[in-house]
């Protein structure tokens, strides 16, 4: 039984005293209120295949009935259709599951079910729902990099419910589908829970590593059937069959009950100026975080259950830091009752904190991600959203977390001092109005498939059957990849001819994580993905840990270990750095005139430099210190285009707009892609300059963000015209007087978009496609 905290506060009123703390302030900083209704749950019968079993030990756990979208999907689920749920957060997909999969193995006493979840804790959460269900014979059993060896064996022999994830399937499982055999000849249901986080290159990764799933199982004898979990997303059907390969049929209409939500945005006041100041300098709101963390202190006073997200690691530690500092100088002890939660902590610490929430013990909780949450932490009392996330998805996915049946719920978003966030708050019909953005992936991406095709070879040889699997693209890559010496044609197939196996990386994070020990103890504290370690493991930076605080003596980036030791010291540390991209080769170009257009590789550099020590609360910059850490290059693919400078002044461009011009230009354009590229704005960097030494004139680059390129830089080239073109008309059409994220903003730009001129990256564009030849360019070859 769990014992729920529940608030003297409605929502309305929670909402009226955090804004009390606010009323010397002449603006109000609540820009607008949203009532997201209450909605009555319309529940179903129980389907008549259902197992008597399975379903008396689901009315045991407190399941009287399913609701409709549960029951409707899990009845095309049993009759073999494959299919996708996707609803809100909290509406209990998992039932839509495990009901037709829990039935089949009831009813078939050798059947088995495979589950795929993105994050290890997600599928620790669903093998302990199972394990309560307490069903004979299921045996559940999570597979896993943590499983220890001696475990597996077992698991292999008599799990007939496997909780994995994609990697596993990847490195594991399907290379050694030999002993998986048994398994794999009765399986039945896959199961892909949070389907909508397959996108982009890893998305399409996955998308290969399903094929390859098909296939082995195809060879056992088995066609399982296919059983998606999606978060709310624009046409789930497609993404779920891009993901698949198979047509799959979606459920959308959330038929469970939830509580009202009222949902307000927050613009934080600005900061008092100082009379004496001379100059006339910008005004300057408080930080988010600042505000944030008062906010979350004025919940839990209020005795409210409330859950901060926080964008960055460091931020949710500085929130639960900030909090659990103001809540002590009130009550002391009362501070105890908040948490920071992110991803990188070790699963025995989050366990205890999402436990410690659930009783109440704990009342607000600095989280990073939605996704690294536990299942069970939803229909809490307050979601406060510092930040916008970056997309509507993750922000509805955020927000679900406020609200349980028959209670009311506040979620508030509080806007960072950025133009994006700035826009939001003051244009709610761009948060509340429109559709959520589709899960994007490009199976065809030939970067991704040649790798995976690869994998699928020195799983078995492959046939011209299978390659119709892997889709229209595979039979030229596959020639390829002969000509390049990895595949051999023999009469039965094609052969991958190395001994090891060839070596993909589904996620490419390039390297092992870096642990954090503490010296004196050699306790190992937690994580950090290789990509922010410099940032945040650098000599001198102050490591936060559940609120405690930690310097960095050393980071030995060829170990992977970064030593600290306990320190309180009264600053934070900024890490700053430099980001530089130079030019390998031209594949390609196009000369026209004032205008260039190249297609080549390129090395993006990025070198954290120096860090600032800033005071703790006055946020004063106390020095900047000098770092001495490795320049880390990405050589990728990017398309660029120039442009004279005589061509933009005529235009009317001031030589002093360039930078904002083309770096607007910039954002649009990879805001834009996904239009003819199937990608992922997340997954494509750009950089735009108004003279680089490569290049010779004012620049705008786009570059792929992942190793060795991903195809979208070469998709952008070959439709250049019709890419530019789209992206000038979404500047031009934009109804905002001087630049919003529908058109020039980025929510992911490394310079807080600045500076940005919307007016005149629409006359850059008009240049360039003024110059260039209607699509397709003819390419000039140069080697
Ligand atoms: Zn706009
Ligand atoms: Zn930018």
């Amino acid at each position: 039984m769990q014992c729920v905290t529940s608030t003297a506060f409605g929502p309305a009123e929670l909402l009226h005293r955090l804004r009390a703390r606010t009323n010397g302030t002449a603006v109000s900083p609540v820009t607008h209120i949203e009532r997201v209704p209450a909605r009555e749950g319309r529940p179903a019968p129980w389907p008549t295949w259902t197992d008597p079993a399975v379903r008396d030990a689901l009315v045991a756990q407190g399941i009287a009935a399913p609701w409709e979208h549960q029951a409707a999907a899990a009845t095309l689920a049993r009759e073999g259709t494959h299919v996708v749920l996707a609803t809100g957060t909290a509406s209990g997909k998992s039932l839509a599951y495990q009901l037709p999969a829990l039935s089949t193995l009831a009813t078939d006493p050798k059947a088995t079910v495979l589950y795929l979840s993105p994050t290890k804790a997600l599928a620790a959460d669903q093998l302990r729902g199972l394990m309560r269900l307490g069903l004979d014979g299921v045996r559940p059993a999570t597979y896993d990099g943590d499983t220890p060896r001696e475990e597996r064996e077992w698991i292999r022999q008599h799990s007939r419910f496997l909780l994995t994830n994609p990697d596993m399937l990847h490195h594991s499982l399907l290379p050694g589908h030999n002993r998986w055999g048994v398994f794999l000849r009765r399986l039945r249901y896959v199961v892909i829970d949070e389907c909508h986080t397959y996108r982009g290159v890893f998305g399409s990764h996955v998308a290969h590593v399903l094929r390859r799933l098909r296939r082995a199982a195809a060879r056992y004898g088995a066609s399982p059937t296919f059983v998606l979990a999606s978060a709310t997303s624009g046409d789930p059907a497609g993404s779920a069959s891009r993901l698949t390969g198979l047509p799959v049929t979606a459920v959308t209409d959330d038929a469970s009950p939830r509580g009202a939500v009222t949902f307000a945005l927050w613009e934080p006041p600005l900061l008092p100026t100082f009379e004496d100041s001379a100059e006339e300098a910008p005004p300057i709101r408080r930080s988010a975080l600042r505000e944030t963390a008062d906010l979350l202190t004025d919940a839990v006073v209020a005795g409210t259950r409330t859950l901060a997200f926080v964008r960055s690691r460091r931020g949710a530690e500085v929130v639960a830091a900030l909090t659990r500092q103001s809540l002590d100088e009130a009550v002391p002890g009362l501070g105890d009752r908040v948490a920071a939660y992110r991803g990188g902590y070790l699963r025995e610490d989050r366990r205890a904190i999402e436990r410690a929430l659930l009783s109440g013990e704990l009342l607000g909780l600095a989280s990073t991600n939605a996704l690294e949450l536990g299942v069970d932490l939803a229909g809490l009392d307050a979601v406060l959203i510092c930040g916008y996330p970056g997309t509507r998805a993750s922000l509805w996915q955020q927000a679900g977390r406020a609200g349980r049946a028959g209670g009311e719920a506040l979620a508030v978003l509080v806007a960072r001092d950025d133009p994006l966030d700035t826009y939001l708050v003051h244009h709610p019909e761009a948060v509340f109005g429109r559709p959520v953005e589709a899960t994007v992936l490009d199976p065809a991406n030939p970067y991704v498939l040649g790798p995976q095709l690869c994998c699928a070879a020195s799983e078995a040889p492959l046939t011209d059957a299978d390659l119709a699997l892997f889709g229209d693209a595979a039979s030229g890559i596959v020639q390829r990849l002969v000509a390049e010496g990895l595949l051999r044609r023999r009469p039965s197939g094609w052969y991958w001819i190395h001994r090891g196996r060839p070596e993909v990386d589904l996620r490419g994070t390039g390297g092992a994580p870096v642990a954090v020990v503490e010296s004196s103890t050699g306790r190992l504290l937690g994580t950090v993905d290789p990509g922010s370690s410099h940032a945040m493991l650098h000599p001198g930076a102050v490591y936060l840990h559940q609120g405690v605080s930690y310097v960095v003596d050393d980071l030995d980036l060829e170990d992977a270990i970064a030593l600290v030791h306990q320190e309180e010291p009264d600053w934070t540390t900024h890490a700053r750095d430099v980001t530089d991209l130079s030019v390998v080769n031209v594949r390609s170009y196009v000369d026209a005139g004032p205008v260039g257009l190249f297609l080549g590789e390129v090395d993006v550099t990025n070198q954290v430099v120096s860090y600032q020590r800033r005071r703790i609360g006055s946020g004063e910059v106390i020095d900047t210190r000098p770092l001495d850490l490795p320049v880390r290059e990405l050589r990728t693919v990017a398309v660029w285009f120039t442009v004279s400078p005589q061509a933009l002044a005529a235009a009317g461009v001031e030589p002093s707009e360039f930078p904002g011009a083309l770096h607007a230009a910039e954002h649009a354009g990879i805001g834009l892609l996904p239009l003819i590229a199937t990608c992922d704005r997340w997954d494509i960097g750009g950089l735009s300059t108004a003279g680089h030494a490569d290049t010779e004139a004012p620049t705008v680059f786009v570059y792929d963000g992942h190793p060795g390129g991903a195809g979208f830089a070469e998709r952008a080239y070959g439709t250049a015209a019709e890419w530019l073109r789209a992206t000038r008309e979404a500047i031009a059409s934009c109804v905002c007087e001087a630049g919003c994220p529908s058109c020039v903003q980025s929510p992911k730009c490394g310079n807080g978009n600045n500076p940005l001129n919307k007016e005149d990256a629409v006359k850059v564009l008009d240049v360039v496609l003024g110059a260039l030849p209607p699509s397709p360019p003819a390419p000039v070859m140069w080697e």
